[in-house]
């Protein structure tokens, strides 16, 4: 019964729910086009004519099984089970503002703050002046709520300040971090990571402790949070990217700057035979999460591009995949888009070491244009701010109904 850190055991009889709601040649496009990872091994599950077979978890008993929809069922399809409603299940606008009863959650990466160093989102090039990518995530989404409720919607942070949602810390992650380096082949693993760095860093209890703590253990604590509490149609995952700035007590710039969005996708056979993962990309796809979440991301990244006039970024590496024609749309598989039971939209604006944006970032959020490097720029959080703004704007103009 392999699970992923953290994970919980599945209720798989959640996924009844969703038998004769989707034909075999749906399911197949989607797992094809998005969920797949090309070129990964066959994933653990069986999809016959007239249904899919997934094993849960325990050995010996027989595979769960989802039917698809045939052609003598039912042609008008029910909502999918769910809190989530699509642009086009939303409440008929009748001339209110286009983000009108539109429920959406913005979560800030990271924590920034004192755990900034730990999360290793803290950038200095100079004694004194610093930026943290979770306290300009959380910089945004301050920004981002305005805006958002002034066109009507109503707007949730998953996380309001510089703490961390879980209640747990790194200390509580002792066990599980020794017991992961075992399971890696290091069964006496250093302990803490002061002086060393790259992978010697990584193979520390310290450093897998803290990992668990401020990546797992979080990330579990916001999934609670947007399910149970916010529940919204959309969560909208705020980030700033980076190119590898070496050793962080001496950061090197990149001439690299661009931009990206993610959805939801890009399985790994090694990760599927997770049966938490395995069941909750299930829950995604017969869902049809996708279905709402790549046309909005793909708006989103048009609003983006737009305003920050940033190229895409390229992924070279397996865990990633493009999902439609848009150059700044890729599916991969983390835990927050994995997560958060509704469509997410994960944003990588931006690379926080190339030097003009890291001199931008410093500057903070302001209105119109400052000098810098003898340059007339604008503040990189209000383009970013206007970016999603233009692009929920246009997606639910398209996709809403006015009456
Ligand atoms: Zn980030």
């Amino acid at each position: 019964m392999k699970l992923s850190p953290l994970g919980s055991k599945p209720d798989w009889t959640l996924l009844d729910a969703f038998a004769r709601s989707m034909s075999r040649a749906e399911f197949e496009k989607a797992w094809r086009e998005i969920y797949s990872q090309p070129n990964s091994l066959p994933p653990p599950f069986e999809i016959t004519q007239e249904a899919l077979l997934v094993p849960g978890g325990q050995t010996g008993e027989p595979p769960r099984r989802v039917s698809f929809q045939s052609a003598a069922d039912s042609a008008d399809r029910p909502a999918p089970p769910g809190f989530w409603r699509s642009a086009s299940r939303l409440p008929p606008l009748q001339g209110r503002p286009v983000l009108s009863d539109l429920v959406i959650a913005l979560d800030p990466g990271h924590l920034g703050g004192q755990w900034a160093a730990m999360e290793e989102r803290l950038l200095s090039f100079q004694p004194g002046e610093d930026i943290r990518e979770g306290d300009l995530s959380l910089l945004t989404a301050r920004v981002l709520k305005q805006r958002l409720t002034d066109l009507g919607a109503i707007v949730h942070l998953v996380r309001e300040n510089a703490e961390p949602v879980t209640s747990r810390r790194p200390q509580d992650f002792d066990q599980d971090a020794r017991q992961l380096l075992t399971e890696s082949g290091f069964a006496s693993p250093t302990e803490s990571y002061l002086g060393l760095v790259g992978d010697a860093k990584l193979l520390t209890v310290q450093w897998q402790r803290e990992k668990l703590f401020y990546r797992v253990s979080e990330i579990h604590a916001r999934g609670g949070k947007v399910n149970h509490q916010i529940r919204p149609d959309i969560v909208l995952c705020l980030h700033y990217n980076a190119e590898s700035w070496g050793d962080a007590s001496a950061p090197q710039f990149s001439p690299l700057n661009h931009l990206h969005t993610l959805v939801n996708g890009c399985y790994a056979n090694s990760e599927l035979m997770q049966q938490d993962v395995r069941f909750e990309m299930l829950m995604r796809l017969f869902g049809r999460v996708h279905e709402e979440e790549l046309p909005l991301a793909s708006a989103v990244a048009e609003g983006m591009a737009r305003s920050t006039t940033l190229p895409p970024y390229v992924y070279t590496t397996p865990n990633a995949r493009r999902v439609n024609d848009n150059p700044y749309v890729y599916a991969r598989n983390l835990l927050a888009n994995r997560l958060y039971l509704c469509p997410v939209v994960y944003l990588e604006p931006y690379v926080m070491n190339h030097e003009e944006t890291y001199r931008r970032l410093l500057a903070g959020h302001y209105h119109g244009r400052t000098l810098i490097g003898g340059r007339l720029v604008s503040s990189a959080i209000e383009d970013y701010a206007r970016g999603v703004v233009d692009g929920l704007v246009k997606h639910y103009q398209k996709h809403r109904r006015n009456s």
